[in-house]
């Protein structure tokens, strides 16, 4: 049996290759990959070669973002069985420590995460997969939608950490794919309203279309009127200019990350009691996105706008840099 991979050997290439099928031990199970979602880190691991202190310093595999088919199962596998359909959480932890032992084993130090520098991620056709990773489909949900429950993890975590409540009024900065998932979260959480906003008038459109409120980026004036802040663009300036906008005892979750250290006035906010909470990937949140997908709260498709086959893994990563008018690149390695 072949196992297509594409390999990114050096900064800016990819090349397919065939390795081997990972062999599997008695906790995991072998799964054919269908559905990998392109994430704004594989492209800036793809074009850059780093994010912050995580350097690509030799052959790797991008793609985290993922959904299969099980077609193996070791010995000691109770959860899945051939043939089921799985969304895969790409975080494995230690499950030892003690970040893992009080629920936090996303803070895990150990934590092994697809596709980050050292560690292979899913463009490929065949994983070796601890049985824990994987969350069974309902019927009914596409692969492409199982995929999306990876960026859709970081809007739910997102709206637990801004501890959002029902009747909020919530503003998310940047209309990406995150944002878009993250406005939808917290409308399903019961938020009273949800504006977004974003300099590019395509994803307004979008994000339109979906029902919410939206405004160009930098011409919401300052009035505060909104008691949740969801900073999903990673723009310099938009979590100083979105805490200007939140209510007394507003809170704050921040999703994107800067590229440079950025100045908060602090002197001035502290009059309204407002919290920042920071936000490193999730834990705990498949069920939940499973939950808002399969019950059509949330829709996660709406955000894919392109598809590739894995001969085209280096124009999906492109996609976002080329082609403004697109959300979110899939790639199907079995094509
Ligand atoms: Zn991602
Ligand atoms: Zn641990």
């Amino acid at each position: 049996m072949a196992n297509r991979t594409a390999l990114m050997p050096e900064l800016s290439r990819i090349e397919i290759v065939d390795r081997e099928v990972p062999p599997i031990d008695r906790r995991q199970a072998l799964v054919r990959i269908e559905s990998v979602g392109v994430c704004g880190s594989d492209a800036t691991y793809f074009t850059v070669g780093y994010i912050g202190d995580w350097v690509v310093r030799g052959p790797i595999v991008l793609g985290h973002e993922v959904a299969g088919t099980v077609v193996a199962v070791g010995n000691d596998v109770a959860r899945v069985r051939v043939g089921d359909r799985v969304a895969i959480e790409p975080g494995t932890p230690c499950r030892d420590c003690a970040d893992c032992m009080s629920g936090n084993y996303h803070l895990c130090t150990d934590l092994v995460f697809l596709a980050t520098p050292p560690h292979d991620g899913a463009l490929t056709q065949f994983m070796a997969l601890d049985e824990r990773n994987l969350h069974l489909m309902p019927d009914g949900m596409s692969f492409d939608e199982a995929a999306m429950l990876e960026p859709l993890s970081v809007g739910i975590w997102a709206c637990r950490r801004a501890d959002l409540r029902p009747g909020d009024r919530v503003l998310v900065s940047g209309a990406g794919p995150v944002g878009i998932l993250a406005a939808q979260v917290a409308r399903a959480f019961g938020a009273s309203a949800v504006r977004l906003t974003d300099l590019s008038p395509y994803r307004l459109e979008l994000a339109a279309s979906l029902g919410f409120e939206v405004e160009a980026a930098g011409e919401g004036g300052d009035a505060p009127e909104f008691d949740v802040l969801l900073e999903c663009s990673g723009a310099p300036t938009a979590l100083a200019d979105g805490l200007w906008r939140l209510r007394n005892g507003g809170r704050a979750a921040m999703v994107g990350m800067p590229k440079q250290a950025t100045e908060l006035p602090l002197s001035r906010l502290n009059v309204r009691e407002l919290s920042v909470a920071l936000v490193n990937r999730y834990a705990h949140t498949w069920p939940t996105a499973m939950a808002l997908v399969a019950s059509g709260r949330v829709d996660a498709a709406s955000i894919v706008t392109h598809r590739f086959a894995l001969e085209q893994t280096a124009d999906a990563l492109l996609l976002a840099k080329r082609e403004p008018r697109s959300m979110k690149a899939v790639v199907h390695p079995q094509m």
